[in-house]
């Protein structure tokens, strides 16, 4: 039984709480969604099978105990969650970038959770599976991508709908890349005092001109 592997790479953390730090990155082929702002358009279908074995393997080469299973989405693959498990089970703190379209009851509650709910400037609104909110525990992130005011306004309902105030996890709110100024969105947030993180995209910093992240 193999999961199809797009590239596994070293780099820093660029979104999340846990933006900054050294981290391996298992990006996981195929993903369920088209958003119009996608930048890894190159892992909707390019990899090779590997075994779980392998691809500890392969994660064991660094000198790292950190590792993010990103996509594509993830949780398209019936077999992330078990190495998601064997992972944790191995001692490695792990990250699921998830796109919250998909049922995340199946992962290892010892995993952090970042899981986006998309909004309508992703053309991909309508595929939110809301319900997975109530099952993220204290150490997951929910995260809004914004590319516009209507974006704003559509996850600041979400959460005043879903979620009790003060927000029961962290709550990210990352401008989409070239389309939404972060000044501008750090305007709204301070202007409704919005309990929220003004994230970006660090990666995207670092390294301006490089498609992937390293
Ligand atoms: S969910 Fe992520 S990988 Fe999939 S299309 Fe949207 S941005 Fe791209």
């Amino acid at each position: 039984m193999n999961l199809k592997v797009n590239e596994i790479f070293y780099s820093i953390q660029g979104e999340s709480l846990y933006a900054g730090l050294p981290c391996i990155f298992v990006r996981l082929s195929g993903c369920n969604l088209r958003c119009v702002y996608c930048d890894t358009k190159y892992a909707y279908d390019e990899g090779i099978q590997m075994p779980i074995n392998d691809i500890m393997g392969q994660v064991a080469a660094y000198h790292c105990r950190l590792v993010e299973i990103t996509g594509g989405e993830p949780l398209c693959q019936d077999l992330t969650p078990d190495l998601i498990s064997t992972l944790i089970e191995k001692g490695y703190t792990v990250l699921l970038e998830t796109n919250g379209t998909m049922d995340i009851r199946c992962v290892d509650n010892r995993c952090i959770k970042i899981m986006d709910i998309k909004c309508p400037g992703s053309g991909e609104s309508e595929k939110n599976n809301l319900n997975n909110i109530e099952h993220l525990t204290t150490h997951d992130q929910l995260k809004f991508v914004i590319t516009d005011k209507n974006d704003y306004v559509f996850a600041k309902n979400i959460l005043a709908k879903t979620c009790p105030s003060p927000f029961p996890v962290p709550v990210l709110f990352s401008p989409a890349n070239d389309l939404l100024e972060p000044a501008v969105l750090a305007d709204w947030i301070l202007k409704d005092g919005l309990d929220v993180r003004l994230q970006l995209q660090l990666h995207k910093i670092i390294w301006p001109d490089v498609e992937r992240k390293r």
